[in-house]
C-alpha cells in the first residue's frame, strides 16, 4: 500500500498550511506580543502536543475508559494529574477540559442546577464571559448576579459584594478575572461565600503562573473549585484544568463526560504534564519573578510618559493604562500598535463605556523572550510614540523598524 499520505512532511503534503504556519512563526518572533494571555510554549510542550497521542480515543474517567488500549495514555494522564495536584497543592485535579471556558462549564455542571444564582464580576468591569455574561452559556443557563468594581478605586469592593451576597444568596461566587491587574484577596471571597453558604470558584486563568511560582496567594487549598487555562503564563498547550476538593471528584468526572465533553485530548493532556513539570522548576520561579519586575517597570515608565493606570497600578503580570488625553480610542490604539508590530488588547473602561478606554498589556511573552527592564522601558517609549503619533506613517514605520531590531535580538532561537 502506498503510504505517502502518512509519511510526507507538511511542507510537501500541504504547502498552503505549511506556509501559513511559517508566516505565523515569523509574525510571533518578528513582533512584540504584549497580549497578557499569550506566551511561547517550549519545544517539549509542542512536541507532546503534536504527537501520535492525537490518534487515541480515551473517553470516560481515567481507569474506567469506554475504549480499550488506554494503558499508556492512562499513565500519561495520571502523571499530568499528579503533577497538577503537587504544583497547586490540590486534593483533586482534572486535566481533561479542552479550554478554560469548558473548565468553568464543567464546574457549573457539576455543582449547580440550571437557573441557580451565580455571582461574578460584571462584564463591563472585565468579568470573563463564562462568569455570567448573558451572551454565554453561563448567563443563559444560570441566573447571573453581577458585582462591580468600586468606581472610586477601580478595585474589588468587598463590602458591596458581601452585601449583594447576603441579599441575593447565590449558590456560587466566582473570583478571578481576565483584566484585573491587582492581587485578588481570595481568602476574603472565602469568608463571604461561607457567610451565605455558597460555593467558591476561583478562576485563576491569569494568575496561575504567579500562584505556581509562589508569587500570589494560592486559593486552591480553601476554594471549593479552582479553574485555569494551561496556555497563558503556564506556557502549556491550549487547554483547561480543574482543581478541587476530593469530595467533588465524582461530580466533576461525570460533568466532564458524559456532561460536557467526549474523548480527552490525550496529546494536550501529555503537553499539560510537560508544562506542569516545567512550572515546578526553579527556572520557572525565577522567570515569574522577572515577569513581575518587568510589568512593574512597564507600569512605572508608562506613568512617567503621562498615562494613568487602571486600578491605580499593577501587582501582577498585567498593566492596564488609560487613553484619556492621548487623542486615540482603544480600537485605534490597538490598530496603530499592531501596525507598528506591537500586539495588545484595547477595551472600554468600566463606568465609561463611551470614553476612549484603555489598553491591556502583559509582560509574560517578552520575558520568555529574555527581555528585561531596559527593554521594557524601550517598549513603553515605543508605545507612547505610536499613541502620540496621530497615525503618522513615518512614525509608525520608524517604530516598526525598531520593533524588528529589538525582536531580532530576543528571538529564542
Ligand atoms: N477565565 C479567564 C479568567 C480567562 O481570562 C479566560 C481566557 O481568557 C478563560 C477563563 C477562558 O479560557 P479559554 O479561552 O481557554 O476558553
Amino acid at each position: 500500500m502506498n503510504s505517502d499520505w502518512f509519511s510526507t512532511p507538511l511542507t510537501s503534503a500541504d504547502k498552503q498550511v505549511a506556509s501559513l504556519i511559517e508566516k505565523e512563526r515569523a509574525r510571533q518572533f518578528q513582533t512584540l506580543p504584549m497580549i497578557a494571555s499569550e506566551n511561547y510554549a517550549s519545544r517539549a510542550v509542542l512536541e507532546a502536543q503534536g504527537s501520535i497521542l492525537t490518534n487515541k480515543y480515551a473517553e470516560g474517567p481515567l481507569g474506567k475508559r469506554e475504549y480499550s488500549g488506554c494503558g499508556v495514555v492512562d499513565r500519561i494522564e495520571l502523571l499530568a494529574k499528579e503533577r497538577a495536584k503537587k504544583l497547586f497543592g490540590a486534593e483533586y485535579a482534572n486535566v481533561e477540559p479542552y479550554s478554560g471556558t469548558q473548565a468553568n462549564q464543567i464546574v457549573y455542571f457539576a455543582a449547580l442546577k440550571p437557573r441557580d444564582k451565580i455571582l461574578g464580576m460584571h462584564q463591563e468591569d472585565y468579568g470573563h464571559l463564562t462568569h455570567g455574561n448573558p451572551e454565554s452559556f453561563s448567563g443563559a443557563f444560570y441566573s447571573s448576579l453581577p458585582y462591580r468594581l468600586s468606581p472610586k478605586t477601580e478595585q474589588i469592593d468587598f463590602d458591596a459584594i458581601a452585601r449583594l451576597a447576603r441579599r441575593r444568596k447565590p449558590r456560587m461566587i466566582i473570583a478571578g478575572y481576565s483584566c484585573y491587574p491587582r492581587k485578588v484577596d481570595f481568602a476574603k471571597f472565602r469568608e463571604i461565600a461561607d457567610s451565605v453558604g455558597a460555593y467558591l470558584l476561583c478562576d485563576i486563568a491569569h494568575l496561575c503562573g504567579l500562584i505556581a511560582a509562589g508569587q500570589h496567594e494560592n486559593p486552591v487549598p480553601f476554594a471549593d473549585f479552582a479553574t485555569t487555562t494551561t496556555h497563558k503564563m503556564l506556557r502549556g498547550p491550549r487547554g483547561g484544568l480543574i482543581l478541587s476538593k476530593a469530595k467533588f471528584e465524582n461530580a466533576i468526572e461525570r460533568a466532564v463526560c458524559p456532561g460536557v465533553q467526549g474523548g480527552a485530548l490525550m496529546h494536550a493532556v501529555a503537553a499539560k504534564a510537560v508544562a506542569f513539570r516545567e512550572a515546578a522548576s526553579a527556572q520557572f520561579k525565577s522567570h515569574v519573578r522577572r515577569v513581575l519586575h518587568n510589568a512593574a517597570v512597564l507600569a512605572e515608565e508608562l506613568q512617567r510618559l503621562g498615562f494613568k493606570l487602571f486600578a491605580g497600578g499593577t501587582d501582577t503580570h498585567m498593566v492596564v493604562f488609560k487613553l484619556k488625553g492621548s487623542g486615540v480610542d482603544f480600537a485605534a490604539a490597538q490598530n496603530l500598535l499592531e501596525k507598528a508590530g506591537i500586539t495588545v488588547n484595547g477595551m472600554p473602561l468600566p463606568f465609561e463605556p463611551k470614553g476612549p478606554g484603555a489598553v491591556r498589556i502583559g509582560s509574560p511573552a517578552l520575558t520568555t523572550r529574555g527581555m528585561g527592564p531596559r527593554e521594557m522601558r524601550q517598549v513603553a517609549g515605543m508605545i507612547a510614540r505610536v499613541l502620540n503619533s496621530a497615525g503618522k506613517p513615518a512614525v509608525l514605520r520608524r517604530v516598526k523598524r525598531e520593533v524588528g531590531e529589538l525582536a531580532g535580538l530576543f528571538c529564542l532561537q
